[in-house]
């Protein structure tokens, strides 16, 4: 089938970015958006736009209903759920496809099997991706749990069949915390997710986060777009992220991304995915899989050269991936800065009325966002407002070029975190690549402390 017009189903620069790669394939667009988001650009720039609802999320962005309600009265053939709201769950993609459209992203029973922690580690598992040492599923019983963490050695992580977003994880270091640190995650797991759950495993004291884009027709035929490393984080939130990882070589970056190729072409996998990793010591553990197109994408079409948006929107045409594995070649080097509207030394969320904006240009400078001067940025939402992604010949013309343009980059009417951005590219160690997932938490402390 060809797509003619497609129902974004998100909001923000993410919403604008589908929007931009829609009207470059002539795919007309229908925006849908919340009360509190009738003045975006998303909103403004789509061919039609939809309101489904009032300000919380709830009641219009994972509104179902009223979400399917849109693409029927504009006649859209496609739904693109962007990241997070809706892009992860299941029951959604099915009843998009139980309504004659496409859901530009995985098949139902990938997001449901990818969503469940430990159905995903048993899938990964099977399909030869290297596993974090620990259980194999569920473990209730504490002589099982001790047998397993003396097998994995200690320190081990309990972490909850439902968790996400980094909660639901307890670091144990010791035999004796072992009984009380099981029925802690277990209750509270109960109380977050609604599943005690729990299952454990070697916790790796300083890896970093790497992880692989994958990318599949869903008809046996898969490719991997190499890997970003994302181990600069805040409470398990990706602060900037870059491709290459600066510790990767190539002839590592095809075997862990062959390995993952594969999985996804036995899997049947349909559409963009990615593979996330925690790497120590030249070794690779996978944690998880998401199933859908990731916030820091671009830097991957930045060492790629491929549009991974219109590359989904092929495979849910029915279509086959526009590139061969031997056809991709990584050049370069990528970072992209997530500008967020918060203080850049408190995190406090820091929503207001954009005074002046200027955005910075010039070569290999890309700025995903939906700002422009008079824009309220509402309180409900998260509090990311941008992307500034750079390209450079090596790592170091990147970040030249990275400081240039948050020089050159004006918000003004709230905080951001282009002050956080600016100190971190000064850092000596950040600069030599040298970080782990623990990183940017010591850094802070030690900013503060000074
Ligand atoms: P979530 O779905 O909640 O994001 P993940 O399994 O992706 O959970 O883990 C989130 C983060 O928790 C990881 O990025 C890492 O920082 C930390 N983490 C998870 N598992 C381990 C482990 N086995 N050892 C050390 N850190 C871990």
């Amino acid at each position: 089938m060809a797509i003619e017009k497609l129902l974004i189903a998100n909001r923000g620069e993410i919403a604008l970015r589908i929007h931009r790669a829609c009207h470059e394939m002539g795919i007309k667009t229908v925006a849908v958006h919340s009360t509190a988001d009738a003045d975006a650009m998303h909103v403004r720039l789509a061919d039609e736009a939809i309101c489904i609802g009032p300000p919380a999320a709830k009641d219009s962005y994972l509104n179902i209903a009223a979400i399917i309600s849109a693409a029927e009265i504009s006649g859209a053939d496609a739904i693109h759920p962007g990241y997070g709201f809706l892009s992860e769950n299941a029951k959604f993609a099915e009843i998009v496809e139980a309504h004659g459209l496409a859901f530009v992203g995985p098949k139902p029973e990938h997001i449901r099997t990818m969503g469940d922690k430990i159905e995903a580690k048993r899938t990964a598992g099977a399909l030869g991706l290297p596993l974090v040492p620990g259980s194999d599923g569920a473990v209730s019983d504490v002589e099982e749990a001790r047998a397993i963490a003396d097998a994995a050695g200690y320190p081990v992580i309990i972490k909850a069949a439902s968790g996400g977003g980094g909660r639901g994880m307890k670091v144990c270091t010791s035999p004796d915390q072992l009984e009380t640190l099981m029925q802690q995650a277990g209750s509270e797991a109960k109380a977050a997710f609604g599943d005690a759950t729990v299952y454990i495993e070697k916790y790796l004291g300083n890896p970093r986060h790497i992880e692989i884009q994958v990318f599949g027709d869903g008809n046996g035929n898969a490719i991997h777009l190499g890997e970003r490393d994302c181990s600069l984080q805040r409470r398990h939130q990706k602060v900037l992220e870059e491709a290459p990882s600066p510790v990767l070589s190539q002839a590592e970056r095809e075997r862990i991304g062959g390995i993952c190729a594969k999985a996804m072409a036995d899997m049947g996998y349909r559409g963009a995915g990615t593979i996330e990793f925690l790497w120590e010591n030249g070794e690779f553990y996978f944690i998880e899989m998401n199933t859908r197109l990731q916030v820091e994408h671009p830097v991957t079409e930045m060492i790629t050269g491929l549009d991974l948006v219109r590359e989904q929107i092929r495979v849910a045409e029915g279509k086959p991936l526009s590139v061969n594995q031997e056809d991709i070649r990584f050049t370069g080097h990528a970072i992209e800065c997530r500008i967020n509207a918060e203080d850049p030394k408190t995190f406090a969320p820091s929503p207001g009325t954009v005074t002046s904006y200027h955005v910075p240009g010039g070569m290999h400078v890309r700025v995903d966002s939906g700002l422009y001067q008079g824009y309220k940025v509402p309180p409900y939402y998260d509090s990311m407002i941008g992307k500034l992604i750079v390209y450079g010949r090596t790592r170091e013309g990147a970040i030249m070029r990275l400081r240039r343009a948050l020089e050159e980059y004006v918000i003004e009417g709230m905080k951001t975190t282009i002050p956080l951005h600016q100190a971190l590219l000064k850092d000596p160690e950040f600069i030599n690549g040298d970080y782990t997932i623990k990183w940017l938490e010591e850094w802070l402390a030690r900013e503060d402390g000074q």
